[in-house]
């Protein structure tokens, strides 16, 4: 270890992590809480065979680096830790000063002493310290359900203080799980959508597509800033920005009324995966969840899917609008996603939208359209807009 006198040590779940695999895992988290630590003054991101530590300078805004390592995909857990004198009156003074900005009523002391030549043995050093942290601050001791731990650790080289185990997120670290392309809206449920896939190790890039002259710009400047709110963990992210008005004129005209949604689902589709086969996504993502509008019925999600050639993966589909609301709040989503736009599927709806439309009639409804053309015509006019991740 190094000379620095506190940092964090950074666990990550490591069911069915081996050889390679980990080696993999673990550069990518490492590399991960680098991105995510950004602007602040840590010294050192190292990784340890089971563990991740992040030294820290001795003016480093702890609180700063604490958040941002509770968002960081891939962290089961974490501690932050504090290098003790190697005698008791070092130990509790350093346990004391761990207690500063903490409110705790009750309290319990947990030693483990690998050096056995240091003179107390463990139970009597948790009891010295206990009692004096007790003495200090009027904490009572809780021996089983405290509102503060501190576990003391004594080896060889070190004497290092913790307190209670911080909760990370969970999940892999970005880039494990290959690349999706998610089909981002201005709305509620996409951007979580992301977020969840996002948070099994998949890199995500966007696409939207927009029918601005046709309506205003709103759903552009909402889809930036919803990317750049998921681009905290996605990191580095990539938006395809996709006119679509022309398009939706032409199936307007040329197809009849109760199939139009279903019909720019289709071509959102198939755009889609040129996009996707273009930057080496393996899936689609979208944010439907079952039978909530009309589009997303069994049969029509069916029939959207038939014309795809890569899976189309749905993390909400089992979701309620009220846990997919919660959720967006979490993430930070939820202000934009409701911020008033014109959603391009919401232009020309009919009245009557077709709820149980088969492959067969959306084949026949588009018969008279040049799929290939169009789908031509619309990646042609792609747009790539990059947003270099920044916590700023
Ligand atoms: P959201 O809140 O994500 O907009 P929604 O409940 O409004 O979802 P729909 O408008 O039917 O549902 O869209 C279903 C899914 O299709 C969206 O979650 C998104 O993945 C994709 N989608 C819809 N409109 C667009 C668009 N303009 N650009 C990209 N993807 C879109
Ligand atoms: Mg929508």
């Amino acid at each position: 270890m190094s000379d620095s006198e506190k940092f964090f040590v950074i666990h990550y779940a490591e069911v069915g992590l081996k050889g390679k695999n980990r080696v993999f895992f673990e550069k990518k988290l490492a590399r991960n809480i680098r991105l995510s630590l950004h602007g602040t003054e840590y010294s050192e991101v190292k990784r340890l065979h089971d563990r991740i530590v992040v030294y820290l300078k001795p003016d480093t805004n702890i609180v700063e680096i604490e958040n941002r390592l509770r968002r960081v995909m891939g962290i089961a857990h974490y501690e932050f830790v504090v290098r003790a004198d190697k005698d008791i009156a070092g130990i509790k003074k350093t346990a004391l000063e761990l207690t500063k900005g903490k409110t705790f009523e009750t309290l319990k002391v947990e030693t483990k002493r690998s050096d056995k030549a240091f003179p107390l043995t463990s139970p009597e050093i948790s009891r010295e310290v206990g009692g004096y942290l007790i003495q200090e601050t009027g904490a009572q001791a809780d021996m089983h359900n405290p509102d503060l731990r501190f576990w003391i650790n004594i080896s060889h080289n070190d004497t290092y203080i913790y307190t209670d185990k911080l909760q990370g997120i969970g999940g892999l670290p970005v880039g494990v799980s290959g690349k999706v392309l998610v089909m981002l809206s201005g709305g509620i449920d996409s951007p979580v959508a992301a977020w969840q896939m996002i948070k099994r190790g998949a890199k995500a890039v966007f696409i939207h597509f927009y029918s601005y002259p046709y309506t205003d710009k709103a759903s552009l400047e909402k889809v930036m800033d919803l990317a750049r709110i998921l681009s905290e963990s996605n990191y580095r992210s990539v938006v395809y920005l996709v006119p679509f008005g022309d398009l939706q004129q032409i199936i307007v005209t040329k197809t009849p009324a109760p199939y139009r949604v279903l019909l720019y689902r289709r071509f959102m589709t198939r755009i889609a995966q040129h996009v996707a086969a273009l930057v080496d996504a393996e899936a689609l993502v979208t944010g439907e969840s079952l039978a909530q509008v009309a589009s997303q019925t069994l049969p029509n999600l069916r029939s959207i899917e038939a014309i795809a050639e890569i899976p189309i993966l749905r993390p909400l589909i089992g979701f309620d609008k009220v846990e997919i609301i919660e959720k967006a709040e979490e993430i930070g989503t939820f202000d934009v996603s409701t911020l008033p736009h014109q959603d391009c599927c919401s232009l020309f709806v009919p009245k009557h939208p077709a709820t149980h439309a088969s492959h067969a009639e959306l084949n026949k409804a588009e018969k008279g359209l040049d799929t290939t053309t169009l789908v031509e015509e619309a990646i042609q006019r792609l747009e790539k807009q990059v947003i270099s991740f920044s916590y700023e």
